[in-house]
């Protein structure tokens, strides 16, 4: 989904913040399925997206993992991803690498807990001095016409601004890691890596609670072991 950026493309581009309107709106993608497919190893999950899957299907993680998402490793930390191993066929065009969540008419079957990175899309994030701001891929997405819409709005996330404020302090925590990974012994680092595995996806979240006080138990729980 995010694949061959062009750095220039980074370089020049115009920042956002939530609150800002940009040109996302595609009319709910009817007739598309382009950013669902072929991405590689680019859709990895955090522990909300985790819990709003959990939410929204009523299946554990394990579960999940079995079904839809695999193990990977990202920036020296292990993380799941969506399987991309869907065959896919609509009229003449067949895709071998679908995202395993598309239905057979080629639309997601968990749009109302799609994982963050897809209700981004065609937006990035980049995160500087402990916040972040969003950008815009310009020629990722291919629809036509699209129209503004603000941020936020087009992000559809509960208690936004608890929202944003967990997503920095996701960063600067899994940022952390990635910079001691490269000087870690590798049984220091396996051992960060299942205690990460264990406290934020494994063990399962009370889906009748609020998801913040959940995470933030477990990051303090992390921290202090
Ligand atoms: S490429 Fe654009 S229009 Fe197509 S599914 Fe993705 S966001 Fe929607
Ligand atoms: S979860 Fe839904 S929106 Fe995200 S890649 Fe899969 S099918 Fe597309």
């Amino acid at each position: 989904m995010i694949r061959n950026i062009d750095i220039n493309e980074l370089e020049n581009a115009k920042y956002y913040d939530a609150n800002d309107m940009a040109r996302l709106e595609s009319n709910e993608c009817s007739g598309c399925h382009a950013c669902c497919c072929g991405t590689g190893d680019t859709l990895n999950l955090d522990p909300y997206d985790v819990y709003r899957l959990e939410t929204g299907l009523s299946k554990d993680f394990k579960t999940l993992l079995a079904e839809h998402l695999e193990l990977r490793v990202a920036d020296g930390i292990i993380m799941p991803f969506l399987k991309m191993d869907k065959k896919l066929t609509i009229g003449d065009v067949t895709e071998n690498d679908a995202c395993t969540f598309l239905n057979d008419e080629g639309r997601c079957s968990i749009h109302a807990s799609r994982p963050a990175i897809c209700r981004l899309f065609p937006l990035g994030r980049v995160y500087e001095e402990g916040s972040h701001k969003y950008w815009l891929m310009e020629n990722e997405c291919h629809k036509e016409n699209r129209t503004k819409i603000k941020i936020k709005k087009w992000l559809d996330t509960p208690d936004f601004a608890k929202y944003e404020t967990y997503i920095d302090d996701w960063h600067a925590f899994t940022s952390g890691i990635t910079r001691q990974a490269a000087s870690l012994p590798e049984d220091q680092l396996k051992a960060l890596n299942m205690a990460i595995l264990q406290y934020f996806y494994f063990l399962d979240y009370d889906t009748n609670r609020d998801f913040y006080p959940q995470f933030y138990e477990r990051l303090e729980a992390l921290k202090s072991n």
